[in-house]
This record gives C-alpha cells, sequence and structure tokens, in this order.
C-alpha cells in the first residue's frame, strides 16, 4: 500500500514537471526552440513531448550528409544495408554459447567490418586463382572457401527450424528429388 502510494506521487511530480517544461518560458528553453526552429522547420505551438520526434530533423540531416560522402557503390549499398530496419537484429542476440549465439573477436571483427563496409585484409591472391580486394567479399563466392558448406548447412538449418517451429513437416536434403534443370532440392515441405 505504502508502495503504491510512494508510486503514485512520483507519477505526479514527473507530470508535474514534464508539464511546466513544456510551456516553460526558461531562456535554456527559448533558445534551444530558437535553434531548433532554425535548423528545421516552425516549432509546433504544442510542444512534442516524445524525444523521437525532436530528434528525427537531425537524424536525417546527419544521415543525408554520410550518405551524400559515400565514394563508392560498396559502401553505398553497405550503409543502406545497415539502415534498413531490423538490419542490426542481430546486435541483441544474446552471447548464449550453447545456442550458438556467441561470436569470438575475430567473427565480431569481420560482421562488424562487413556491415559498415570496412577494409577486413590486406589484398591478396585466394588458392583459387582469384583476386581479393580489401573489402574481402570474395570469400563468399569462393568455390574453395572452406566456410561455405557450413554457412549452406547453417542457412538450410535455419529454415529448416522455421517451418519445423510453425508445426509443417519438412525434410533436409531429401533424396531422390531433381529439378528438371537437374539441381538437388535442400529441403522438401507438404505445405503448400
Ligand atoms: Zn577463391
Amino acid at each position: 500500500m505504502y508502495k503504491r502510494l510512494l508510486l503514485i506521487i512520483i507519477i505526479i511530480i514527473i507530470i508535474i514537471i514534464l508539464t511546466e517544461c513544456a510551456h516553460s518560458n526558461s531562456n535554456f528553453l527559448q533558445s534551444y526552440l530558437a535553434d531548433w526552429s532554425a535548423k528545421f522547420s516552425d516549432v509546433p505551438d504544442i510542444l512534442p513531448t516524445k524525444q523521437p520526434i525532436w530528434d528525427r530533423p537531425g537524424v536525417l540531416e546527419s544521415k543525408a550528409k554520410v550518405e551524400a560522402n559515400l565514394a563508392s557503390a560498396y559502401h553505398r549499398a553497405s550503409f543502406l544495408a545497415a539502415s534498413c530496419q531490423h538490419s542490426g537484429d542481430w546486435l541483441f542476440a544474446l552471447p548464449i554459447a550453447s545456442c550458438e549465439l556467441k561470436l569470438d573477436d575475430e567473427a565480431v571483427r569481420v560482421a562488424v567490418g562487413l556491415r559498415l563496409g570496412l577494409y577486413l585484409c590486406i589484398p591478396h591472391q585466394c588458392h583459387c586463382g582469384s583476386p581479393v580486394d580489401a573489402c574481402g567479399l570474395h570469400s563468399f563466392v569462393c568455390r574453395k572457401a572452406p566456410g561455405r558448406t557450413a554457412r549452406h548447412h547453417a542457412l538450410n538449418d535455419l529454415v529448416v527450424r522455421s517451418f519445423a517451429s510453425d508445426g509443417i513437416p519438412v525434410t533436409k536434403e531429401p533424396s531422390g528429388l531433381f529439378r528438371t534443370d537437374g539441381k538437388r532440392p535442400d529441403g522438401l515441405t507438404l505445405v503448400p
């Protein structure tokens, strides 16, 4: 009972403070509003109470500045990919080793480098004979890359688990099935 009363009092105090802030004529607030208005647009009559509404114009301006300075198509693609909604969700994954969610330092270095379009290695020649640039993207398409098969199976496994979690019967690498072009399917479902 005492805790609930204390909570109500705290909420009332916060509401009073926020209300006073919104209608304050303090020099700091007026100066901030004048700066914001000069930089972006007219300040609305009723001041928004949500911080993102104030931040958004500045964020968009910074984003446009960064985008304008991107020198290559690769860096532009990296920037656009990293800006997409949910593209950074993997950063919130808990590093639980038993669920294979714990990355070692080198894996984090490469993952962050790829996400930001950074240079990851010294240009060299791959053992397959192809040149590898500083971005290191050749390893994703190299037929002799050791991680290629592991990535294939990991991705296939992810798709299978997604179907299975929804109760759809699924089989990995079914035998005896071939497409008209001779390729073999990586998985089979009964639905659809
Ligand atoms: Zn190669």
